[in-house]
């Protein structure tokens, strides 16, 4: 029986995930298929129950249902507890596991743009959705010792905040309303730029001012492109990174989960690579019908 995984999100339209997990499937000689499932909210309950049976090896989970997912599986892994997120499902029988690779893909981005320097121990993040929630997870793992949160919805944020309450109780771990000043004045303090925002995804965005980016911070956003974000932080002399070795890396381990194989890095990232040069957009968090020079998941 050809197996199946979904992709549940919405919108999803084309995707990033689908074309580097077939490419893997096919090249390990797996019987199958990585399918999307354009999803709302309202049908979320539904679709995760419908991936209980014996067809399915699992799911990726994506925007916006990471968060809303988790009291629809039967176990969380320490990773899916740990943030309240899941971007992960796989199956014990009729049992669902969730899991978040989004925490081990963050940690690869992590180490790569941190690169031979000291690991830094301040770090300001943008968002509070469900990626941020991975990204201050890992943050929190790495030993960093004041985490600052901007979220546009400040709730959201303070939210996140509670969310790792005891988690983070050794360490400074805060949420601040979204303001020019209070942005620039943290950076001033900061090694550390994350950004989890969508922001710069369907449009060419930064979500804050060129003149806030100093040359020596280290910018990560988790976006799949160069974003507006990380070409003013370019030339601002800072180094940058976006958000590829992170898809790879929860796409990669997701694979192992689903298949109990290592996943074939090289081939995956080399049809992630295609597939941004053909212009494939992601439609993860993208709102359909809309063009865009953005990849995400
Ligand atoms: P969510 O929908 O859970 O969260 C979206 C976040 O973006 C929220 O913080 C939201 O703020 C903010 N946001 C969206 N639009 C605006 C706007 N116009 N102005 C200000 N803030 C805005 O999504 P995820 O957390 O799952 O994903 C966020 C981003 O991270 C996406 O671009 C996704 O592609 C990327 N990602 C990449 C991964 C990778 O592997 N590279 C892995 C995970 C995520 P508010 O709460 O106020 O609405």
């Amino acid at each position: 029986m050809t197996k199946r995984v979904v992709l549940i999100g919405h919108p999803v339209a084309h995707s990033l995930s689908g074309a580097m997990q077939q490419a893997a499937f096919d090249q390990l000689g797996i019987d199958a298929t990585y399918e999307l499932w354009d999803r709302p909210p309202i049908e979320l309950a539904d679709s995760i129950n419908e991936i209980r049976g014996d067809d399915f090896l699992g799911a990726n989970v994506t925007i916006p249902h990471k968060e809303r997912v988790v009291p629809m599986v039967d176990r969380l892994t320490e990773e899916g507890q740990a943030t309240g997120a899941v971007n992960t499902i796989t199956r014990e029988g009729r049992r669902l596991v969730g899991h978040n690779t989004d925490v081990a893909g963050f940690k690869v981005a992590l180490d790569k743009i941190v690169g031979k320097q000291k690991m830094p121990r301040n770090a300001v993040v943008l968002g509070a959705g469900g990626g941020a929630r991975a990204v201050v997870y890992g943050l929190i793992r790495e030993g960093f010792q004041r985490i600052i949160v901007f979220n546009r919805h400040l709730h959201r944020a303070e939210g996140l905040v509670k969310h790792f309450g005891r988690t983070a109780a050794h360490m400074e771990l805060r949420a601040m309303p979204w303001h020019e000043s209070i942005i620039e004045a943290e950076l001033a303090k900061t090694k550390l730029l994350v950004n989890a925002t969508s922001i710069g995804l369907t449009s060419d965005e930064s979500p804050i001012p060129a003149e806030v980016l100093l040359p020596d911070l280290l910018v990560l956003d988790v976006i799949y492109a160069k974003t507006r974000l990380l070409r003013d932080a370019a030339a601002a002399g800072a180094e940058t990174s976006d958000g590829e070795l992170m898809l790879l890396h929860q796409g990669a381990a997701a694979f192992t989960l689903w298949t109990g194989q290592p996943a074939p890095l090289e081939l995956m990232q080399q049809k992630l690579a295609e597939a941004r040069a053909g212009g494939i957009r992601s439609a993860e968090g993208e709102p359909a019908g809309q063009p865009s020079g953005a990849l995400a998941e």
